[in-house]
Order: structure tokens, then C-alpha cells, then sequence
């Protein structure tokens, strides 16, 4: 067994002395003295390295507090960084709500003009459009970003695809084109003067010639066609009987408006069978050859008429009936 013990020497001795450690090991005691130098070393070292610690802990404090201040200031920018996000979100969503609107606005009167051009051209196909609009019909409640999608890709595939009742509209409207043009054409026809007013032989021009009955050069401002008396006179285009009746040396005489500025004048007719303001078709008997008023024998005394004046017949007379 150890026993430990310390003894300072006191009296006589000095601090020089230091101080005197005595250890008994066993029976024998074993003395040390220890120099002041050296306690004062310990003492200095020991204190040097309470402060170096104390200085330690105080760094690693501060340490701490700037990483926990640069942690709140990333919690801080991650919070604003959020917020900023959800708010281009709802506003992105609001953007594509008020698109998806425009859209089904656009498609809408779209869909009216298309509508009123079916009255136009008729034929409205059995497979209505606003059927298939039903499912794409306004709805501000859809706020899900994939049901706003999907319903924004619809909308444009309706809008800009060619959803087949275009394809059927574009046919039926040149259709209806074609037919306008055909009936515009065919009432053109009808109301130009291009058949001969009677069968017979054209005996004489349009223009200057020695007068058969006044027997000197003046304006001829028809064209005969020879025929036996009774033969019958048509309405070489359809229009409105202006005259039926006696008219000066044109003898018996039928005059039609055909619109468009063109009138004709059938001259020295021995019957009429129409009356005035009657409207008459292309082709239809309007009176018979004859030799009345100034005329040396039966025939037609045929004039066209272009706003107000006399023109040659006989580029118009095209077609016998
Ligand atoms: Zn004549």
C-alpha cells in the first residue's frame, strides 16, 4: 500500500527551497522536492491552456451563431423563393383560365358564323357542332393545371383542326357558288336578246341603204328578215312589253324591256298577242309577220336597243328558235 504525502519545509527554508514531496513506498520513504520554477511553469502552462481553451470554446460559439445566421437567412430566401413560385403558378393558371376563355369565345362566334353561312348555303349537316362543343362548354371552376390543359389543346384542336364540318361547309359553299353562278347565267341568258325574232331569210342590214319605198340613201336602223305574212314573232329574250300597238311608219309594233339597258322592236306586224306590261319568256310568240305601216312587203322589222340607241341586231341574233 501507497501512501502519499506532502510536506513543506517551513522554518528555516525559503521559497527557493520549492516544494518537498515525501512518498512512502512500503517501509521506505522516498523524498522529492520540486523547483518553484518548475510550479511556476505548470502554473503559467496551466493557465495559458485554460485560456487557449476558453478561446476555443468562444470561436466555436461564434462559428455557430454565423452558421445558424446563415442558415435562417437560406431559410428566409427559400420561404421568398416559395412564395415567388406559387405566385407565377396562380398566375400562370389565371393566364391559361383567361386563354382557355378567349378560345371558347373565338370557337363560339366561330361557330355562329358558320352557323348563319349554313342558312346561306342550306344543307346544315346532321352532326351539329354544338354537340361536340358540349364537353368544351365555359367552366371557371376548372382550375387543375391538367384539366386546363387539356382542356386549352381541345379548344385549339377545335379551333384550328379541320374538325370535318369545315371540310362539308367549304364543299356545300362552292356548291352554292356554282349553282348562283349557273342561275346568274342562265338569267342573262334569258333576259339577252340572242335568237332571230322569226324564221325567214335576213333581207336587209343594219345601217345605210337606199330606202325600198323612198328610194334614196337613209339610215336603216334595224334589220329585216323576210317572211311570209302569219309567220310568228318571238320574244327573242324575256322582258316587259313596253308597246303593243300602232307605232308611226313601224306600223303594228311590239317593243320589250329586257333590263340591263337592252330593248328590242318588232316592226310592221299584221297581229300582236300580248299587251302592254305583260312579261314575256325568251321564245314566247308575241305577234305575226305582216306588212303594216311603211313597207313594201311581209317581213320583220327587227331594232335592239342599248341604253336609248339604235345598234346593230346581228351580233345578238345567235340562236334560230
Ligand atoms: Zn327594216
Amino acid at each position: 500500500m501507497t501512501k502519499l504525502s506532502r510536506q513543506a519545509h517551513s522554518g528555516t527554508g525559503t521559497w527557493r527551497d520549492g516544494l518537498v514531496v515525501k512518498f512512502m513506498v512500503g517501509k521506505q520513504g522516498v523524498v522529492y522536492r520540486i523547483s518553484p520554477w518548475v510550479i511556476l511553469g505548470v502554473c503559467l502552462l496551466l493557465g495559458a491552456g485554460a485560456r487557449l481553451l476558453a478561446s476555443n470554446q468562444h470561436s466555436r460559439e461564434q462559428a455557430l451563431k454565423v452558421r445558424i445566421a446563415e442558415l435562417e437567412d437560406e431559410k428566409r430566401q427559400a420561404h421568398t423563393f416559395l412564395q415567388r413560385k406559387e405566385r407565377e403558378k396562380k398566375q400562370a393558371l389565371a393566364l391559361a383560365q383567361m386563354r382557355s376563355e378567349e378560345l371558347w369565345e373565338e370557337l363560339r362566334a366561330r361557330d355562329q358564323q358558320m352557323d348563319q353561312i349554313w342558312k346561306v348555303v342550306g344543307k346544315h349537316p346532321a352532326s351539329s357542332h354544338s354537340k361536340t362543343r358540349r364537353s368544351l362548354s365555359s367552366s371557371r371552376s376548372r382550375t387543375h393545371p391538367l384539366v386546363l390543359k387539356r382542356r386549352y389543346l381541345e379548344l385549339q384542336k377545335a379551333l384550328h383542326g379541320d374538325d370535318g364540318e369545315m371540310k362539308q361547309l367549304r364543299t356545300a359553299a362552292i356548291s352554292y357558288h356554282k349553282e348562283q353562278v349557273r342561275q346568274a347565267k342562265l338569267a342573262l341568258w334569258n333576259t339577252q336578246p340572242t335568237l332571230w325574232p322569226c324564221e325567214g331569210y335576213f333581207s336587209s342590214p343594219f345601217g345605210y341603204r337606199v330606202h325600198p319605198v323612198l328610194g334614196y340613201a337613209r339610215f336603216h336602223s334595224g334589220c329585216d328578215i323576210a317572211a311570209g305574212t302569219g309567220t310568228p314573232i318571238y320574244a327573242t329574250g324575256a322582258g316587259r312589253i313596253t308597246n303593243a300597238d300602232y307605232l308611226g311608219g313601224y306600223g303594228l309594233a311590239i317593243t320589250i324591256d329586257h333590263g340591263n339597258g337592252l330593248s328590242t322592236l318588232y316592226g310592221h306586224c299584221s297581229a300582236v298577242c300580248v299587251k302592254n306590261g305583260d312579261y314575256v319568256r325568251k321564245g314566247q310568240m308575241v305577234a305575226n309577220v305582216g306588212s303594216t305601216g311603211m313597207s313594201t312587203g311581209p317581213h320583220c322589222h327587227y331594232e335592239v336597243h342599248q341604253n336609248g340607241a339604235q345598234i346593230d341586231p346581228a351580233p345578238f341574233m345567235q340562236h334560230r328558235r
